[in-house]
């Protein structure tokens, strides 16, 4: 067993960092304020490789492996997760559904552009009443022969507003179940899609989060991903892996917190000394740093599991589900570390407290997690 990680890996790393404290942090507060969608810094993104890490070259991508993917997102994930999760979603949910599971054409002609970030890409799975029971979809899409008739309603959608293909899960034959379920690929701009007004959200409130509304879209029936009935399978297998994504960027938000704690602790002075200098705060840091590094040592298991081939489905829950409960824990925490200044914007604490609950409830909440935990450990 090696813990070192590569020179590659520190240079993917290290890439990432600096990009994040260069670009991402000036004016981080304000986008969070104004609920503005980082447009500039995603352009950036897309030309660094950040939003097509792990897709193969041959369509544009960067060819990486799921841990540096992760080393990405973390650093990313300390200063903006707003831009964070327009790259996971970007990366882990639409690029990756399409390389794995997409036809030549539909690489060809989408995943080129998403890869490079010429393209942003969103994942719409949840609806009004089909959240963690994604099984219920009522959208439908009707077979027409050489298209399909495309109508119901998303909701929660990232890059809802900013993204150029959609990949969307709708119900084709409701007698056959989740069997009967199909996944599409949706260019904005169609006749029927509309896109409805911005999220006002608790957190992550750079990323836009939009209600979508199919009313008779016509879906080429090229546009399908996979065997008819595949649908249901591809989110599940999707989600999996976003779910790593998704675990690094709690991981990164813990991190990002737990060190401007750390900094601040050791300047404040209280009772004549530095804040660090008393056991509560300095016992409150270690706590904070081992959940870190237990979390750490999740995400990359997961990710590891992702790039050997194994079977990652436990590994990507058990991450997604511990790092996000870390990512809420220490995020108050450091909160606390702050004082009256962990209240107030401009120490960042307090974005980074509120962007963290969404880890627990996104690519499926913790709850959902845990059946997915357990089931596993039970199937045998
Ligand atoms: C900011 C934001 C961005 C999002 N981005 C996307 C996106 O890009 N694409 C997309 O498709 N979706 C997206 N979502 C939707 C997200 O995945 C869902 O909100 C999430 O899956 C939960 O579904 P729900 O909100 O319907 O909650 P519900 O399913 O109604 O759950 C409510 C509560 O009940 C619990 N619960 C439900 N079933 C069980 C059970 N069987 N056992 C125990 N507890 C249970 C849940 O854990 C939760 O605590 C986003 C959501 C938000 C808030």
């Amino acid at each position: 067993m090696d813990f070192t990680l590569s020179e590659e890996h520190l240079m993917i790393r290290d890439a990432a960092r600096d990009f994040a404290k260069a670009e991402l942090l000036p004016g981080v507060i304000e986008r969070d304020n104004k609920q503005e969608f980082p447009t500039e810094q995603v352009k950036k993104m897309g030309e660094l490789g950040f939003l097509g890490m792990m897709v193969d070259p041959k369509y544009g991508g960067g060819g990486m492996d799921t841990i540096s993917y992760v080393l990405a997102m973390e650093e990313l994930s300390k200063i903006d997760a707003s831009a964070s999760v327009i790259v996971s979603v970007n990366n882990s949910l639409v690029c990756y559904g399409l390389q794995a599971y997409g036809s030549e054409e539909q690489k060809q002609k989408y995943l080129t552009k998403l890869a490079t970030g010429e393209s942003i890409g969103a994942f719409c799975l949840s609806e009004p009443e089909a959240g963690s029971d994604a099984t219920s979809q009522k959208t439908t899409a009707i077979d027409k022969g050489d298209h399909y008739i495309l109508n119901g309603t998303k909701n929660w959608i990232t890059n809802g507003g900013s993204a150029d293909y959609y990949l969307v899960i709708a119900q084709t034959d409701r007698e056959k179940g989740h069997r009967g379920i199909n996944a599409f690929i949706v260019e904005k701009g169609w006749d029927g899609f509309e896109v409805g007004p911005k999220e006002d959200k608790l957190g992550i409130r750079g990323s836009d989060t939009h209600t979508l509304n199919f009313n008779d879209v016509k879906v080429p029936k090229e546009n399908r991903i996979g065997e008819d009935g595949f649908g249901f399978k591809f989110a599940m297998k999707t989600l999996s892996g976003g779910r790593i994504g998704i675990a690094a960027q709690a991981l990164g938000i813990a991190a990002g917190a737990y060190e401007l704690a750390r900094d601040y602790s050791k300047i404040r002075k209280a009772f004549g000394t530095e804040i660090c200098n008393h056991q509560a705060i300095a016992f409150k840091l270690a706590d904070m740093h081992t959940k870190i590094e237990a979390s750490r040592h999740l995400v990359m298991k997961a990710a590891w599991d992702k790039d050997q081939g194994n079977n990652y489905d436990m590994s990507s829950a058990m991450a997604k589900l511990y790092a996000s409960q870390t990512a809420m824990e220490v995020t108050v925490e450091a909160v606390q570390v702050h004082g009256g200044n962990g209240f107030v914007k401009e120490y960042h604490v307090e974005r980074l407290m509120r962007d963290a609950k969404i880890t627990q409830i996104y690519e499926g909440t913790s709850e959902i997690q845990k059946i997915v935990i357990s089931r596993g450990l039970l199937r045998d």
